[in-house]
């Protein structure tokens, strides 16, 4: 498969912003271990917030993150795509492969809102396969309704607001017959307890795996989004992105999670052990239809009036998220693994409730 052809013309010809910190980065040669003098980039020298180094602007290649990062995938670095979120790298994937008002994206419905987000900003169509009733994907449908127009497919797995991982087969079928990009978004693969797809990236150049922060490492605050994919997929990507577009608060967070993983695996651990709780503990109450089995860190719940349970929770401080307009979603609610005491007070909670006759 020629890469070339994955991506708009124009956007293979770009010339990108070349930053100051693009072409000083490196160690100048002053004396041994003296730092640089950095006239280059119109910072205040003077760092008037004594925060050290907040003066500076960002690694626009997070060089030492990516390496971190790289170990940790045991991939390289020049496979590692790094944004301000998932969300930057889904609208920089669809950015460089559609061209506006003319090509279109394949999503699989009930899934992550922001594809179609982020694809009707930019011009781009939305063809839409649903998924089967029992929320896997159906490759010859998916196949079927592809047209030349179809640049790029987003697959969720674990799919959000389903928590179910999509039937690997399936996923490998797009990828050996579909001619562009397969964005596989494993956003919640930490909580799957079974393998991603990283391993098979050497297999397929058209897959780009997504992988975040915001979940299982507990930084969604600081928007720090990974695609994973052949380099020449990952040159495109940095290419077109905002220089600095992960900042220096951004990495030091990150990079100190990674410093740390004993308390990343606990999480993860501790996750588990409570959607297992809540697992057990939702099917024993009467305004329960259906628990979804998950391998997310939330449940997609079926309730019986599930708007006056949605409503209820939330008059008694409890926020879930509505998910019942989504196609085969009706009547649930998708509720998110919380710590022990605020499963126990869901739960609770949801006893007392009195439904309707
Ligand atoms: C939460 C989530 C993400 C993470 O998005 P960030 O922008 O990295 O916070 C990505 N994909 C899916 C499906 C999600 O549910």
């Amino acid at each position: 498969m020629d890469l070339k052809t994955l991506f708009r013309e124009d956007i293979l010809q770009l010339v990108p912003y070349s930053s100051a910190r693009d072409e000083f980065s490196g160690q100048a040669r002053r004396g041994a271990g003296e730092a640089p003098i950095l006239l280059d980039a119109n910072e205040n020298a003077f760092d008037p917030n004594g925060r050290a180094g907040l003066n500076r602007y960002p690694d626009p290649h997070q060089k030492v993150l990516k390496e971190e990062i790289a170990r940790w995938k045991e991939i390289s670095p020049e496979q590692i795509f790094l944004g301000n979120g998932s969300d930057e790298a889904i609208d920089l994937l669809i950015r460089a492969s559609c061209r506006p008002f003319e090509d279109e994206i394949m999503i699989f419905p009930p899934t992550y809102g922001m594809y179609a987000v982020q694809a009707r900003i930019q011009g781009v169509g939305i063809r839409e396969v649903l998924l089967t009733p029992d929320f896997q994907l159906d490759p010859e449908a998916a196949l079927a309704a592809l047209t030349p127009r179809t640049r790029l497919l987003f697959v969720c797995s674990p799919n959000n607001p389903t928590g179910n991982l999509i039937d690997r087969e399936a996923i490998a079928t797009l990828l050996r017959r579909f001619s562009g990009l397969v964005v596989v978004d494993e956003a919640y693969l930490d909580f799957a307890e079974a393998p991603g797809w990283l391993g098979e990236l050497e297999r397929y150049p058209n897959l780009v795996i997504m992988q975040t922060f915001s979940k299982a490492r507990g930084l969604a605050g600081i928007r720090l989004g990974m695609a994973f994919a052949h380099p020449e997929i990952i040159g495109v990507l940095n290419k077109i992105k905002f220089p600095y577009n992960v900042n220096v608060l951004t990495q030091k967070a990150a990079l100190k999670s990674l410093r740390q993983p004993e308390t990343y695996r606990q999480t993860v651990r501790e996750i588990l052990r409570q959607r297992r709780f809540l697992e057990q503990a939702l099917p024993a109450i009467p305004a329960v239809q259906r628990v979804y089995p998950s391998r997310a860190n939330f449940l997609l719940v079926q309730f019986r009036q599930a708007r006056k349970v949605f409503q209820y929770l939330r008059h008694q401080g409890i926020i879930v998220r509505d998910r019942s307009r989504l196609p085969g979603c009706q009547g649930c609610l998708r509720i998110t693994v919380g710590t022990p005491e605020e499963n126990q007070r869901l739960i609770q909670i949801l006893q007392t409730m009195e439904l309707e006759p």
